[in-house]
């Protein structure tokens, strides 16, 4: 019996070693899953809040601050491809002195033109023995660097160099693995806001142009209509009526041709990247109340009644005034245009805990069921209308969609032909919230 509780003690011993080996292991594992998973939530974080950026600089700062950091080194450097993808160009860099020029380095030249040129990763030890290498300017406490290509799609579209541990020690796989998991996410960062510039500059150079042409048309044309109200109204002599009615005309036509050059300028300012909603907190049902009174005088032209059951009460929302003015006036004007005579048309708005809706509703023509979608589209107008006497170019709506969308909103419509139409937009109250 002694005999076996030794056995049973010495195997109980064998178990417990082997127990700490696997242990050991365990642990071991557990620590590397460990590092892995804070590097990869680093770099992650590194790369969300780069692509949050609001453009290519910040993008590059953000992105050599956090390597510089969750690598602990003194040296980070991105170096992007030109536009003819012949060479890289110094963009951004940390711990550089300021003697490093932003001169074109060649593919195939240098460590960076290598990896370019390859889409391998580099980790040299011994940089001295690199035939590659020419220092480019900086402080290097030790022979090793670090470089990895930025890649989307298996292209290269750049390069992140990282020089000088903190701790002065050489750098080793495992560092090539953490700046791996960050060039993946930086590359995407990068690109997003390298495409977001070269769209906004494509707006701004779109913008200007079209700036320019309504600027050159409006001029003359308002010469025009100066000339013909002189006519008109007799200042140049008497007139017969024959040649009133084909002056009115042409008044008439050069009013229509001015309006649509402020349209399209409208249209293109709010399609622009650059326009920016000004955005205010203000009473909204106030504002109704102040679009409807200033459509009285149509009223009274057009013979329509024109009613609102507004909420008796304040609700404030963040928004642009001046806008959302425009958007309301707009679909007001809809209303009464495309409505019969002694028609109705009705403003009401409602609200959620987030949002409110703003309903204009009229008794008029209504809109076919197939076309309702296209009424947002630049140009378009239902047959109907077009072929009626009713004066539009089919531009209005999509400049409300633009500006709704600015606003995160949504607009819809409710429409039976012969009966009327219903426009609802519905506005956050809320958008600071959803600033970026
Ligand atoms: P337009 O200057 O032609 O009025 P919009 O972009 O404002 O341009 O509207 C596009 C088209 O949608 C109009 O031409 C018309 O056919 C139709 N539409 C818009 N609002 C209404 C409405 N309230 N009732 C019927 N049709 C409408």
């Amino acid at each position: 019996m002694p005999n076996k509780l030794k056995r049973t003690g010495t195997r109980n011993k064998r178990i417990s070693a082997r127990d700490k080996f696997l242990k050991g292991i365990h642990q071991k594992n557990r620590q590397v899953l460990e590092k892995s998973l804070f590097e990869l939530t680093a770099a992650y974080n590194i790369g969300r809040e780069a692509s949050y950026a609001a453009d290519l600089r910040n993008c590059l700062k953000i992105l050599v601050d956090g390597i510089a950091d969750l690598m602990s080194v003194e040296i980070v450097s991105v170096m992007l491809m030109d536009r003819y993808e012949e060479g890289l160009v110094l963009e951004f860099s940390k711990g550089l002195g300021n003697e490093i020029t932003k001169e074109k380095v060649r593919l195939g030249h240098g460590i960076a033109g290598w990896i370019a040129q390859t889409g391998e990763a580099l980790l040299i030890k011994d940089i001295k023995k690199d035939v590659r290498f020419s220092r480019r300017g900086g402080k290097y406490y030790t022979d090793s660097l670090l470089s990895v290509p930025l890649k989307i799609n298996k292209k290269v579209i750049g390069v992140i160099n990282v020089n000088n541990k903190v701790t002065r020690d050489i750098f080793e796989e495992e560092d090539m693995d953490v700046l791996r998991k960050v060039a993946g996410l930086a590359a995407a960062a990068i690109e997003s806001a390298r495409l977001q510039e070269e769209a906004v500059a494509r707006d701004e150079t779109r913008l200007e142009f079209i700036s320019n042409i309504s600027h050159e048309l409006r001029t003359p044309l308002s010469c025009i209509n100066e000339g013909v109200s002189l006519v008109l109204d007799g200042v140049t002599g008497k007139i017969n009526s024959k040649q009133k009615e084909f002056l009115a005309s042409v008044k008439n036509n050069i009013e229509r041709l001015k309006r649509l050059v402020s349209e399209l300028l409208e249209l293109a300012k709010v399609e622009s990247r650059i326009t920016r909603m000004r955005r205010s907190l203000f009473d909204v049902v106030q504002l109704i109340e102040g679009v409807v009174a200033s459509m009285g005088p149509l009223v009274k032209d057009k013979k329509i009644s024109l009613k609102k059951t507004l909420p008796d009460k304040n609700i404030q929302i963040w928004a642009d005034p001046d806008k959302l003015s425009q958007v309301l006036t707009n679909l007001i004007d809809n209303a009464m245009k495309y409505n019969k005579p002694k028609g109705i048309v009705e403003v009401s708005m409602d609200e959620s805990a987030k949002t409110v809706n703003i309903n204009i509703r009229d008794t008029g023509i209504g809109i076919p069921e197939e076309d309702i979608k296209k009424i947002f589209d630049r140009f378009y107008r239902v047959e109907a209308s077009a072929k009626s006497k009713t004066r539009g170019a089919g531009i209005g709506l999509s400049i409300i969609n633009e500006i709704i969308k600015k606003h995160r909103g949504n607009i819809s419509v409710d429409s039976e032909v012969g009966k009327g139409s219903r426009f609802t937009v519905t506005l956050p109250k809320d958008l600071r919230a959803e600033n970026r």
